[in-house]
């Protein structure tokens, strides 16, 4: 019943357009790519890679220039996406060990995420793919306000063979999971995450849903069937002619969901997020972060700014772009506003409601400024407006963003004032977060982080 009711919150009245307000609530869905280099989508410059899909998304949907991740590596991002809070804020600041038994490495039990959000406000909740936010029962997705699930819950996974020999397996050949439960799958698994997305859309068609669908592409291994390195046979070096096969499939599912979605009416009715978890491993994959510097694990940008696209046809402005620097926090907070739901009142969260920014009602930018912080405190970043701040360590570099986008000319020395207000700004946020709760099970080089 309440599943159609209209929006009355007030928070919902500010955040909707007036029209909305006298229609259903939207779908949500959420694409989130794993790795994904910033220039190998056709939207951001890729010339090697055909993503005809992925760019229709862009150009009937809105294009964000300085969109960045809450984390450079895979489950801190995740984590903070699914609450809405810096993962800094609840020890959430490494990867967590896939080991059953542990009941510490995940999202921790406290957190509230966005599918619980959704869920209570009479969403049908899914999710897909891959998880990477604890292996303990108690971190699965079933018991963080999911509903469905269909996928993997460590943080990655062989594309064609698994290991139904449950719970010995390694990370990499844990069986499949339907609702918690093993089952055999044969289908390439990027092929078969699109199947179960457009089964979850089909079957729910009818009810305001949410599915949050985590492909691992284009993360490793590199395997891809023939019939994507076919399309992608121009490309010589084999390394990232894979990788590039990898993401024609993570394309071609962009297009049998928005297809589906066109077949069942509810392209209107549907807002659409797809972004990277963090920028690509260049130095494994081969990925290109073009024309950012560095790549997954760093702080500069090629780490963390990804490509981002919101669409939501009569809501939105289609094929423009929106340059103000916004995080992946947002998609709790805006998700949680079209929605009508409510969020936790009892915590600081840090995500904000885009769609005023992004329909011209609010002036200002979403953030006065956004921070970074690997390894509890190993490497940090601040942005503010064009700046941005990046410590490595003991050393502390400044860039302005609009003039100089790879990070190459450090402006430490010329413009102290500015390195002080930031800096300034890093202590301060940084007494605010807590020390990790848990390490990743491997420390060391970027290259080897999920
Ligand atoms: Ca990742």
């Amino acid at each position: 019943m309440h599943r159609r009711t209209f929006l009355k919150t007030a928070a919902a009245a500010t955040a909707m357009p007036l029209a909305a307000a006298t229609t259903r609530r939207p779908n949500i869905i959420v694409i989130l790519a794993d790795d994904l280099g910033f220039a190998d989508v056709g939207f951001e410059g890729a010339k090697d890679i055909p993503t005809p899909y992925i760019d229709r998304l862009a150009r009937n949907g809105l294009r964000f220039t300085n969109a960045c991740v809450s984390h450079p590596f895979c489950s801190p991002t995740r984590a903070g996406l699914m609450t809405g809070r810096y993962q800094h804020r609840f020890g959430h600041e490494n990867n967590p060990k896939y080991d059953p038994n542990d009941q510490v490495a995940g999202l921790p039990a406290g957190e509230i995420t966005i599918a619980n959000v959704l869920s209570d406000a009479g969403y049908v909740t899914g999710q897909i793919g891959k998880w990477h936010l604890g292996a303990a029962p108690k971190f699965h997705p079933l018991k963080r306000g999911f509903q469905e699930q269909f996928g993997f819950i460590g943080g990655g996974h062989d594309y064609f063979k698994a290991d139904l020999d449950h719970p010995n397996a390694r990370e990499y050949m844990i069986p499949i999971e339907r609702n918690g439960q093993p089952v055999a799958e044969s289908e390439y698994l990027t092929d078969a995450f699109t199947r179960e997305a457009c089964s979850f859309v089909g079957r729910h068609a009818k009810d305001p849903f949410f599915l949050y669908l985590a492909y691992n592409a284009p993360h490793t291994p590199l395997q891809a069937p023939r019939a994507y390195l076919d399309r992608v046979s121009d490309i010589k070096d084999p390394i990232r002619r894979s990788y590039a096969a990898m993401i024609c499939a993570l394309d071609d599912g962009v297009g049998r969901l928005a297809a589906m979605l066109e077949v069942l009416k509810l392209e209107n009715d549907t807002l659409i997020f797809f972004l990277s978890d963090n920028g690509g491993p260049t130095p494994v994959t081969h990925a290109d972060n073009h024309p950012f510097r560095g790549y997954k694990g760093q702080v500069y940008e090629g780490g963390i700014h990804v490509p981002f696209v919101m669409k939501w046809p009569g809501q939105l402005p289609a094929g423009e772009t929106y340059g103000s620097p916004i995080i992946s926090l947002d998609i709790f907070s805006t998700a949680a506003a079209v929605a009508g739901a409510q969020v936790p009142g009892d915590r600081i969260i840090d995500g904000v409601n885009l769609m005023p920014h992004i329909t011209g009602k609010g002036s200002q930018p979403p953030h006065d400024k956004l921070y970074w912080r690997t390894g509890g405190g190993q490497s940090f970043a601040v942005r503010q407006g064009n700046w941005k701040l990046v410590k490595i360590g003991n050393r502390t570099e400044l860039y302005d963003l609009e003039a100089d986008v790879g990070e190459s000319k450090d402006a430490a020395t010329t413009q102290p004032e500015i390195l002080q207000r930031l800096e300034t700004a890093r202590q301060s946020w940084h007494r605010q977060m807590i020390p990790p709760l848990f390490e990743s099970p491997e420390p060391a080089p970027a290259k080897k982080k999920n």
